[in-house]
C-alpha cells in the first residue's frame, strides 16, 4: 500500500531565495532533477551564475548589521514560530526529500525531526549567548567575554541529507546573529525554498536566509568572496578538503565535514541477534547513503560464523521499493551515475578477490523497471589492502572483515584514513570503556549502530572526516559561528595616578 501523497507546490523549475524572494537569477545553466524511483526528470533546477551569489551575498550584508543587533530572546521567537511551522508541515518536507533523493518515507520523516532538534537548540539563543563574567579581577576592574556574530555566513551542503543538514548549520548561525546562505545540493533542491519561505512566514526578515543553487561555479564564488566570513561544508573528503583550504586560503573561517567509512566491532560476548538487525539497518538504511551508515562489519572470532549467513538470509530478503511504499526498507540510489558507481565497487570486490555472498545488482522493481535501483550487497573475506575496504562506497554494500581478537579489531579501525562514526557490540563493560576510550573517530555506538549526537552534543568526525577544528551544531556550533570578545573595564574612581610601565596584573 502506498502512502497518501502529502501536497505540495512542487515548482517545474527550481531558482534561488534572495532578499525573501524566489528568483530565477541571471544564470543561463539548468540541470535535470529525478525523481530516483522511476528515473523521470521531475523538474529542473537553475544553477547560479557569479551574479546570483554576489546577489546573495549583497542580500545578506545589508541586512547583517540589523539582525546582528536584535537581541537574541527575539532572534529566538523567529525561530520559534519558524519551529511551529516545521511542526505543521513536516511531512511536506518528507515527501520531497523522498521524491528527490529516494529514501523511504519514514526515514525522510526521522530526517526533518532530526533537523527540528537543532532548531529547538537555537531557540535556546539567549542562555547560549550569554557571556562570563569576573567581578573584581583586580580592584575596581571587572572582566567579560562576549560572543558576537561574524557576519555572512554560507553553508553547502550534500545530496542525503537535503533539509537535516542545512538544519544542521543554519539555525544555529541565525540564533548568533549571522546572515546566511545556503548552496544546497543540485541533486534534491526542492527542500531548501521550502524551508526558504517558512523562515519567510515566520517573521525573519529579508536578506537573513538566502538560497542559491548551483554546482562548483557557485561554490568557488562563496569561497572567493571577500564578504562571506565563514563557510560550513558538509560533503565528500576532496571536496571537504579542497572548501577548507580554499576557505582557509581567503581568510575564512571553515569547518568541512568529510566522508566515512564506518566500521562496527562485533565481540564473540555481542547478542548475534541484536548486532544482525544493526547491521542490517545501518548498512541498508537509506540505501547506505548516510555518512553514519555502517560499510564494514568487523566480526571477532568465532562471531563470524554465525552472523554472515544470518546477514545473507535478511540482506537477500530487504524489501527494495519506492519509498512512498509502506512496506519500503530501502528506496532507489539518487542517480543513475551513483547506481552505477555502486555496482562497479561490487565488480572490484569481485575481482579483488572478495566473496560476495549476496549480490544486489541489476535490480529491477516491477512497475518502476527505469528507477535506479541496486539490491543490498555482502561481501565476506575483506581485506584491508582492497580498495572496495578502503574507499567510501556510499551505497548499500556491507563488508566483513574477520579478526582474531579486540586489539586487532581496534587497530583495524584506527588505521582507517577516515574516522566519523564507529560502534562496538558487546556486553563486556571494560571492551566498551576500552573501546570508547582508545578508538580514533568522533562519534562512538556502544551497542548503537548509528550514534548520531543529539542537537547539545555537536556532530563531528576525526582524521578525513573534517577539515578544521569545531564539530557542527552544539555549542562547538556556537563558537564556530561566533567570535569571542573580552572587555574589561573600570571606573575613573579605581583608577590609581600615574603612567604605569609594568605588565599589569591583579591590585
Ligand atoms: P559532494 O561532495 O559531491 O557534494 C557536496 C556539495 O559540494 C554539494 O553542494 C555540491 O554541489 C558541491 N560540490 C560538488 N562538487 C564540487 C566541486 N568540484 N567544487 C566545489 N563544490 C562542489 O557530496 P554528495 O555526493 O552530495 O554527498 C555525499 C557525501 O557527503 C559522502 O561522501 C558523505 O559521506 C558525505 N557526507 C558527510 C557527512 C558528515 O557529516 N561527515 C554528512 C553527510 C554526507
Amino acid at each position: 500500500m502506498a502512502l497518501a501523497p502529502v501536497s505540495y507546490t512542487a515548482r517545474a523549475d527550481i531558482g534561488h531565495f534572495i532578499a525573501g524572494q524566489a528568483v530565477n537569477g541571471q544564470g543561463e545553466r539548468r540541470q535535470a532533477v529525478y525523481n530516483p524511483a522511476t528515473g523521470e526528470v521531475a523538474r529542473h533546477v537553475r544553477l547560479a551564475a557569479e551574479a546570483d551569489v554576489h546577489a546573495a551575498v549583497a542580500a545578506a550584508a545589508t541586512a547583517f548589521p540589523a539582525w546582528a543587533e536584535t537581541p537574541p530572546l527575539r532572534r529566538a521567537r523567529i525561530l520559534n514560530a519558524f519551529l511551529g511551522l516545521l511542526n505543521q508541515h513536516k511531512d511536506t518536507l518528507a515527501a520531497m526529500i523522498t521524491a528527490e533523493h529516494g529514501k523511504v518515507f519514514t526515514d525522510a520523516q526521522g530526517e526533518v525531526t532530526r533537523g527540528i532538534e537543532i532548531v529547538e537548540f537555537a531557540c535556546g539563543a539567549p542562555q547560549l549567548l550569554k557571556s562570563d563574567f569576573t567581578d573584581q579581577v583586580g580592584t575596581g576592574i571587572d572582566n567579560w567575554t562576549l560572543r558576537q556574530p561574524l557576519g555572512v555566513v554560507a553553508g553547502i551542503t550534500p545530496f542525503n541529507f537535503p533539509c537535516m543538514v542545512p538544519m544542521w548549520m543554519f539555525p544555529v548561525a541565525l540564533a548568533c546573529g549571522n546572515t546566511f546562505v545556503l548552496k544546497p545540493s543540485e541533486r534534491d533542491p526542492s527542500p531548501s525554498l521550502f524551508i526558504a519561505e517558512l523562515l519567510k512566514q515566520a517573521g525573519l526578515p529579508d536578506g537573513v536566509f538566502n538560497v542559491v543553487q548551483g554546482d562548483k561555479l557557485a561554490v568557488d564564488a562563496l569561497l572567493n568572496h571577500p564578504e562571506v566570513k565563514a563557510v560550513s561544508f558538509v560533503g565528500s573528503t576532496p571536496i571537504a578538503q579542497y572548501i577548507y583550504e580554499t576557505g582557509a586560503k581567503n581568510g575564512k573561517r571553515v569547518q568541512a565535514l568529510g566522508g566515512a567509512k564506518n566500521h562496527m566491532v562485533v565481540m564473540p560476548d555481542a547478542d548475534v541477534e541484536q548486532a544482525v538487525d544493526a547491521l542490517i539497518g545501518a548498512a541498508y538504511g537509506s540505501a547506505g547513503e548516510r555518512c553514519m551508515a555502517i560499510s564494514v562489519a568487523v566480526l571477532v572470532g568465532d562471531v563470524a560464523d554465525k552472523i554472515v549467513p544470518k546477514l545473507a538470509e535478511r540482506a537477500k530478503a530487504l524489501k527494495v521499493m519506492n519509498g512512498l511504499e509502506l512496506a519500503a526498507e530501502m528506496g532507489p540510489i539518487v542517480t543513475r551515475e551513483a547506481r552505477d558507481r555502486i555496482e562497479g565497487y561490487v565488480a572490484l570486490g569481485v575481482e579483488e578477490g572478495a566473496q560476495l555472498v549476496v549480490d544486489g545488482r541489476g535490480l529491477t522493481v516491477p512497475g518502476h523497471e527505469t528507477g535506479f535501483w541496486t539490491g543490498g550487497t555482502l561481501f565476506d573475506h575483506v581485506t584491508p589492502q582492497m580498495r572496495i575496504y578502503q574507499e567510501e562506497i556510499f551505497g548499500p554494500v556491507l563488508a566483513c572483515v574477520r579478526v582474531k581478537d579486540f586489539a586487532e579489531a581496534l587497530q583495524l579501525v584506527n588505521e582507517h584514513v577516515y574516522g566519523n562514526g564507529v560502534a562496538c557490540f558487546t556486553s563486556d563493560g571494560n571492551i566498551a570503556r576500552e573501546f570508547g576510550r582508545r578508538v580514533q573517530a568522533g562519534m562512538v555506538g556502544i551497542n548503537v549502530p548509528i550514534p548520531v549526537p543529539m542537537a547539545w552534543h555537536g556532530f563531528g568526525g576525526w582524521k578525513k572526516s573534517l577539515f578544521g577544528d569545531m564539530h557542527a551544531y552544539g555549542e562547538e556550533g556556537v563558537r564556530f559561528y561566533t567570535k569571542q570578545k573580552s572587555i574589561m573595564q573600570r571606573w575613573p574612581a579605581s583608577i590609581a595616578k600615574g603612567a604605569e610601565f609594568v605588565m599589569p596584573t591583579a591590585k
